[in-house]
């Protein structure tokens, strides 16, 4: 035997299907992290992910708010074919379908073990909870943190915040300054018992943060020059940091794909509680880029060549897909998918293929992006109380040169406008909606 080998912990079963490990912010935005350009919020865990993977700068959301984007995510769908296109309140009845198969169910029949820490927003009844869709355990608050009475004036009539363990209510109004930590406690010990049993693992971990309200635990508050809203996104950061460690640790570093993103753009109103888009228009709630675009992080040592930043197109529907090719699983046949694998992109830097996206908001398709040109057939500007405009003739930008869409170049694009038109027309015709969902 080697002298160092019996100092060293028992080598972990090596599984032959990778991990996979989904981080999501809530409301973080474009340009939030140091690796996007964040002049005063520390992310050194994040901004080493991007430097040890890939980068993204044209990756998109399925929609501007919370349900529909992680619906979206879950499914590898538009949110519209679930039905769940608008945000679930606590006295919401509706949720996930068990009709829809979400990645813990593509991944659960190869064995892997399923790990669902902190915000699901698809429905907090038993029934619509992560145990019903394909995991094995979870842990978190059910939807946001701003929807109780003791969060949120408007909401006097509701219940308290519930705090999640399995299919039970096990706290109501968690102390949320522990939240960020308790998550990390659950999916680092998870990681660690998963990798030790030698089964391949699937743990999603959409954060409560940096939603307002904004609580950072005391080691972080008080620490950013960005003030809290820097706290909390740092914090994060730091969970993060515990998410790499703990792989690393438990010798699963080199078998698992690491993804990080947000589920919609920064919530503006919130002024300085709020994030930022960066050099994006607008912020959640709105089909301007701010609303829809994300940071993306991709990590796989060994796989994913290191130091990339990528102009491909991709989409949080594209999860699913790239789930199932590098798990080994099938895609199912019996329905519409949305997504497509980003393996080439994310393991070869391949270009990808040509953006194309719908940009809903709830039920209304407000915008298209083909190549490098987004039309708008209505906008509107939360971030400054401005209501719905419809556009007669319709706005162009093109993204590529004008990612901030300043510059409405319709009137000289007039055989783009018509391209766009009948693109919007044919998705119309084969847009199937599920039943709704409130
Ligand atoms: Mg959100």
């Amino acid at each position: 035997m080697l002298a160092g080998a019996a100092l060293s912990a028992p080598a972990p079963k090596q599984t032959s299907r990778p991990n996979i490990v989904i981080i999501l912010a809530d409301d973080l935005g474009y340009g939030d992290l140091g690796c996007y350009g964040h002049p005063t919020i520390r992310t050194p865990n994040l901004d080493r992910m991007a430097q040890e993977g890939a980068r993204f700068t044209q990756f998109y959301s399925a929609a501007p708010v919370c349900t529909p984007s992680r619906v979206a995510l879950m499914t590898g769908r538009l949110p519209g074919r679930s039905g769940l296109t608008r945000v679930l309140g606590p006295q919401a009845t509706g949720g996930l379908s068990p009709t829809e198969i979400t990645i813990a169910e593509a991944l659960k029949p190869l064995g892997y073990s399923t790990a669902c820490v902190g915000k699901w927003h698809l429905g907090h009844r038993p029934e619509y909870l992560p145990t019903r869709h394909g995991f094995d355990s979870y842990f978190g608050i059910p939807y946001s943190n701003d929807m109780s009475p003791k969060t949120n004036p408007t909401r006097q009539d509701g219940p308290l915040t519930p705090l999640i363990r399995g299919d039970k209510v096990i706290e109501e109004e968690p102390d949320q300054n522990f939240l960020t930590q308790r998550y990390t406690e659950e999916a680092t010990k998870f990681i660690r018992s998963s990798a030790q049993a030698g089964k391949p693992f699937f743990l999603y971990m959409p954060h409560t943060f940096p939603h307002v309200p904004l609580h950072a635990s005391p080691k972080f508050r008080g620490k950013s020059p960005r003030g809290l809203y820097g706290d909390v996104v740092e914090e994060v950061d730091w969970s993060v940091g515990e998410v790499l460690k703990t792989l690393r640790e438990a010798g699963a570093d080199r078998n698992t794909l690491v993804v990080f993103s947000s589920d919609n753009g920064p919530w503006l109103i919130k002024k300085e509680d709020g994030g930022s888009a960066g050099l994006l228009r607008e912020g959640k709630a709105s089909t301007w880029e701010g609303g829809m675009r994300e940071p993306f992080l991709a990590r796989w040592p060994g796989r994913i060549p290191a130091n990339v930043v990528t102009q491909a197109f991709g989409t949080l529907m594209d999860l699913f897909p790239t789930c199932v090719k590098i798990s080994g699983a099938k895609m199912p046949g019996d329905r519409e998918y949305d997504g497509a694998d980003l393996s080439p992109v994310l393991f070869e830097n391949s270009a990808g293929r040509e953006p194309l996206h719908f940009y809903y908001n709830a039920e209304d398709l407000r915008a298209v992006r083909k190549g490098p040109w987004k039309l708008h057939l209505a906008t509107n500007e939360p971030a400054t109380g401005g209501g719905l405009s419809k556009h007669e003739p319709p706005l162009l930008y093109n993204l590529t040169v004008d990612p901030s869409e300043k510059y409405d170049v319709a009137a000289a694009n007039p055989a783009v406008i018509r391209d766009l038109v009948g693109l919007i027309g044919q998705h119309k015709k084969t847009m199937k909606f599920g039943e709704l969902q409130r």
